[in-house]
């Protein structure tokens, strides 16, 4: 992969799950030598925090009380994931079904979304270049970030790319992973709090006809004309 630093700024990627996003955004930050957060891995890193405190997903104040009595880690650097909890590491366990069930009313309540949205600050603000991935980036948590994309693709596509990660062939198995999709995009586009949606100015990809070496292409060329890099060459 080549990389080509000289882009300094912030790109937001947002967009329901299934894109293909984690991987396209982690590989884009390679190629622009950028710092890279998963901020769906700090969602499911608290709600691991909220399970392990045994409460009940419906108790708002219990989940975020939970959730701020964690110490949740999740590091920006795209070629080492890293995700803790109270010093455990949790990066297996956060990609587990557990997980995935419970990660979207625990991101919901609008306390949790306030500590992670200012841990999610905190941490952009001490890279020079930074790609961010979620659901709200563009929207809420960085408003004035340089290139805004919303990553879509074809529902049924998603649900096959979602099999491929995970070695699934059985197509009652695919048909449940793509129930589950629609069921946690609904959730997420729904929520009175920071619901799932482009920005006005974000550019929408749509990766169903797209490899993810064209969409990380598309995107690096996006990135390098927004602040100017490698024109005049
Ligand atoms: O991207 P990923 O599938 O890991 O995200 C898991 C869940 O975390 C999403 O379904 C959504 O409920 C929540 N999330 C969020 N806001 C973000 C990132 C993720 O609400 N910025």
């Amino acid at each position: 992969m080549t990389v080509e630093p000289g882009f300094i700024g912030q790109i937001t990627l947002d967009g329901p799950s299934g894109t293909g996003k984690s991987s396209v955004a982690r590989d884009v930050a390679r190629r622009l030598a950028a710092a890279y957060l998963d901020t769906g891995a700090m969602y499911r890193a608290a709600t691991v925090a909220v399970l392990d405190a045994g409460v009940s997903l419906d108790d708002k104040i219990a989940v975020a009380r939970a959730v701020s009595q964690a110490a949740i880690r999740v590091g920006t650097n795209a070629r080492r994931e890293l995700v803790t909890v109270d010093g455990v590491d949790v990066r297996e366990r956060i990609r587990g079904a557990e997980v995935t069930r419970a990660v979207s009313p625990v991101s919901a309540v609008p306390a949790v979304r306030r500590l992670l949205v200012a841990r999610q600050r905190e941490l952009v603000r001490e890279a020079e270049a930074v790609v961010v991935e979620g659901r709200d980036i563009g929207t809420v948590v960085l408003p004035e970030a340089t290139l805004k994309i919303y990553l879509t693709a074809a529902p049924e596509v998603r649900a096959q790319r979602r099999a491929g990660q995970l070695g699934v062939t059985d197509p009652d198995k695919i048909a449940a992973l793509a129930a589950d999709l629609r069921r946690r995009d609904e959730y997420d586009s729904r929520r009175a709090d920071s619901p799932l949606r482009p920005a006005e100015d974000a550019v929408v990809v749509d990766s169903t006809d797209l490899d993810k070496n064209a969409v990380v292409a598309r995107i690096v060329d996006l990135a390098r004309s927004a602040v100017g890099v490698g024109e005049g060459r």
